[in-house]
């Protein structure tokens, strides 16, 4: 069992990096060596969790490599992708004399992914990088194009870059311990995948659930292997945010929103999840999807434990409070709301006339009753 996915960073150059998908790290050093023969040094970068689960072996495994290794560790967490972290890496690398053609393995979820590519895209005004993730979100989207970068002031991802990955080697094995709600989570932007781009791929997901949600390999290889190859396929079509692109964010408009009204208690994929039932009720008042096809999403995202409604005495706000969040989304364009929504199942549009009233109606499914 063993996949690869080439992705290309530059279209005209024809440059492209590796996804290497393994149920082991048995091949990571012999790649590593061939991708990087020319780098004297490794930085890994863990954040307290997989430094407690991955740290030992993957010394271990690359001490055949004939390169100096340092480690790199911060606590985890949304709340360390800062810049203060970002300063303790640069020192460290001052420190060992890390140069141009020395290497970063971020090695974790995607808030090392992020913080460790933006270090690798500015320290010395970029040097190498590779991703080995060890989420599911990580895996499925984060390693895939190019964003990197850290909060800011309290908003995501405010200050940032695009630099592609040399290489990201994804270990399926490495999800064993990772916990099943974050798992899950990392579900909902797979299965946001199959709606926007893939009927076929959400077929499967919603028949094969339970061999998916043990973590069984082979279907892990499936999910994130096209998973990879979607995003690829959509970020290759627009690189740099023009178009396309924003397809991605189907069900994140009013997810972003969900998520910050609920101080981030909620998982970012179980608000995508809440978000893409709303995103599902607009469409079918705007007659695009059925009733029926509303209702096998629900089905979907029941089974992977990502439906929810929110009882009223249950949450501190209400419809009119979700709109207002949605609307300071950072991403509106002139006052308008960038929404996504499904013509038919494995096919998205941008749309930008969605009035207040239709998302009332649509914010709406999110409540009982
Ligand atoms: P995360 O990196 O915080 O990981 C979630 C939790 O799981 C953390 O506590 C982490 O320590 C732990 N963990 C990671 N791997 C583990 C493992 N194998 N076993 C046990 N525990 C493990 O969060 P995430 O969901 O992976 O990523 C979220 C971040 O990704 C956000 O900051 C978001 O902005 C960013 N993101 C970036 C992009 C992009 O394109 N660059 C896309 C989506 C999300
Ligand atoms: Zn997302």
């Amino acid at each position: 069992m063993s996949k690869i996915l080439e992705v290309e960073i530059n279209k005209k150059d024809k440059e492209v990096y590796t996804i290497v998908i393994e149920p082991d790290f048995n091949k990571l050093p012999e790649i590593l060596v061939n991708i990087f023969s020319s780098c004297n040094k490794f930085m890994l970068v863990f954040d307290s969790n997989t430094e407690k689960y991955f740290r030992e072996k993957i010394l271990q495994i690359l001490m055949c490599v004939n390169k100096k290794i340092h480690t790199f560790s911060f606590t985890a967490g949304e709340d360390s992708k800062n810049i203060i972290t970002v300063q303790s890496l640069y020192e460290e690398l001052i420190k060992y004399n890390f140069e141009r053609n020395d290497v970063i393995l971020a090695i974790g979820g995607g808030v090392v992914g992020d913080l460790a590519g933006f270090v690798s895209a500015t320290y010395l005004r970029g040097i190498r990088f590779a991703g080995i993730p060890t989420t599911l979100l990580a895996m499925s989207d984060s390693s895939v194009g190019g964003k990197t970068g850290v909060d800011f002031m309290g908003y995501k991802n405010m200050v940032g870059a695009f630099h592609q990955p040399k290489l990201v080697y994804m270990n399926t094995d490495s999800l064993n311990t990772l916990p099943e709600r974050e798992y899950l989570s990392g579900m909902a932007e797979v299965i946001k995948y199959g709606y926007i781009w893939d009927s076929k791929f959400l077929t499967y997901l919603s028949e094969n659930s339970d061999k998916i949600i043990s973590k069984d390999r082979e279907s892990l290889e499936y999910i994130i292997f096209n998973s990879c190859r979607i995003k690829k396929e959509v970020v290759e079509n627009d690189p740099l945010e023009k178009g396309l692109r924003a397809i991605l964010n189907f069900g994140h408009t009013i997810g972003h929103a969900v998520e910050k009204l609920m101080e981030f208690r909620l998982l970012h994929g179980e608000c995508v999840a809440l978000g893409m039932m709303v995103a599902g009720r607009i469409a079918v008042n705007r007659r695009l999807m059925s009733e029926g096809e509303l209702l096998k999403m629900k089905e979907i995202l029941i089974k992977y434990k990502l439906y929810r409604k929110f009882e009223v005495s249950e949450v501190s706000f209400n419809l009119n409070d979700v709109l207002l969040a949605t609307k300071s989304d950072k991403k509106m364009q002139g006052g308008k709301i960038k929404f996504i929504l499904i013509d038919e199942v494995g096919k998205a549009e941008v749309y930008k006339d969605i009035t207040d009233e239709e998302l009332l109606d649509g914010i709406k499914e999110m409540f009982e009753g």
